[in-house]
C-alpha cells in the first residue's frame, strides 16, 4: 500500500458484494460502535460516530464470509469480512475453524519454501 497508513485508525474487510448491493450496511468498529454504510459508497473511509476511529474499509472481492489473516506473530486467523452474506466466522464451528486454519498453515508453509 502506498497510502500514508497513519491517516486511519481502523482498517476492516468488507465484502464487495455488500457495496454492489446498493443496500445500506452497518461496519462494526472495534470499540462497538456501528457505523451504517449508505450507497452509494464514494469514500474510502468512515468515521464511527462512537470513537471517532477513521476506518478505512479494504473491499473484498465477492461475497465471502471471512478472510485468513495473521496474527503479529504470524499465527493464522480468520478475519471477518463486514457486509457479507456469509456467517461471522465466530459462527462456525471449532472443528470448522481448526480446519479452515489448518488448510492455511499449510499454504503459509508452502509459500515460504
Ligand atoms: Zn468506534
Amino acid at each position: 500500500m502506498s497510502q500514508k497508513q497513519l491517516q486511519f485508525d481502523l482498517y476492516s474487510f468488507v465484502a464487495e458484494a455488500a457495496l454492489e448491493a446498493g443496500k445500506p450496511f452497518p461496519l462494526k468498529c472495534n470499540c462497538g460502535g456501528v457505523v451504517t454504510i449508505m450507497p452509494p459508497f464514494q469514500d474510502e473511509y468512515v468515521v464511527c460516530a462512537r470513537c471517532e476511529c477513521k476506518i478505512k474499509m479494504l473491499v473484498i472481492d465477492g461475497d465471502p464470509g471471512y478472510i485468513i489473516g495473521a496474527d503479529p506473530d504470524g499465527i493464522p486467523k480468520l478475519l471477518q469480512v463486514q457486509g457479507s452474506s456469509k456467517p461471522h466466522p465466530n459462527m462456525l464451528s471449532a472443528s470448522e475453524r481448526d480446519a479452515i486454519l489448518a488448510q492455511a498453515r499449510t499454504q503459509f508453509a508452502t509459500r515460504d519454501k
